[in-house]
């Protein structure tokens, strides 16, 4: 990441939870902040005044990541703004949760299409530039998931693996242009998604956790900015686990 100039950032999924955090841990660093959400027009316009009163040149959109030509025309609109992308963090996710045996076709298909395939549509829109610019860092948001499977969840087990052999892939595929590319996969986080969880499925998680909490969105948050950092510099292809050691 640059550090001089003011450098471009974008985080999708941006307007609550880990994305929210992330936007506000960038915002003082003063970048040209793009996120994007997918309905909730409150929430974003609450992280929107957030990102710019800690400092931040900040602007939201409703872009479903699914769709791939609103995320190339998302991506369009930033470079033809700023020029470069420096920063992307592939954050937004859903969850549609049932044992396979009775999940929808539906389901499988809606969290492989915003998880998955959402975040290669905009891995593929910002992989130009920051090769063009023989610099960039992108970040995606896996899961503990991700890594150690999860009954009742196989749609999204299977989207936050993908995620990882994409992290893998793409920073073979980006290394020789000076851009890195690394996943983050955070164990069960307090946000509205960690919400939707039972209250006995939420005390059997939290007793399992050997740090002895849920993690914050700032947790995680924490974890994205250091793997964009310039300390950073020398690491790709992993995936860096924050789960206060739920999964090792
Ligand atoms: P969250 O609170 O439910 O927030 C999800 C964010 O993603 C919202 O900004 C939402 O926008 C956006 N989003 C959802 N679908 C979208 C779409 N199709 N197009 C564009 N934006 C979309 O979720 P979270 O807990 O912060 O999770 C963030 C990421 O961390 C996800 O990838 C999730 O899988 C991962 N993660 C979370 C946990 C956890 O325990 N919370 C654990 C491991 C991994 P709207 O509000 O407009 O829908």
């Amino acid at each position: 990441m640059r550090e001089k100039t003011q450098s471009t950032v974008v985080v999708t999924g941006g307007s609550r939870g880990i994305g929210r955090a992330i936007c506000l841990a960038f915002a003082t660093d003063r970048p040209r902040l793009f996120f994007n959400y997918r309905s909730d027009e409150t929430a974003a316009a609450e992280t929107l005044a957030a990102c710019r009163a800690a400092g931040a040149d900040a602007s939201a959109k409703a872009v479903d990541v699914a769709d791939g030509a609103a995320v190339a025309a998302f991506f369009k609109e930033i470079l033809e703004a700023t020029g470069r992308i420096d920063v992307l963090v592939c954050n937004a996710g859903i969850t549609r949760d049932g044992l396979v045996m009775r999940m929808l076709p539906a389901d499988w298909e809606a969290v492989i299409g915003t998880d998955l395939t959402g975040a290669f549509h905009c891995v593929r829109a910002a992989a130009r530039p920051m090769a063009r610019q023989r610099s960039g860092r992108i970040i995606l948001v896996t899961s503990v998931v991700g890594a150690a499977g999860n009954a009742g969840q196989a749609n999204y087990a299977a989207a936050k693996a993908g995620l990882i052999g994409l992290t893998k892939s793409l920073a073979r595929e980006l290394a020789p242009r000076n851009v890195t590319v690394n996943a983050v996969a955070p164990g069960l986080v307090d946000t509205d998604m960690a919400a939707a969880l039972a209250p006995e499925a939420r005390g059997a998680l939290t007793a399992s956790i050997p740090l002895g909490r849920i993690g914050t969105p700032e947790d995680v948050a924490a974890a994205v900015r250091f793997l964009v950092s310039d300390a950073a510099g020398y690491i790709t292809g992993q995936v860096l686990h924050v789960n206060g050691g739920m999964y090792m």
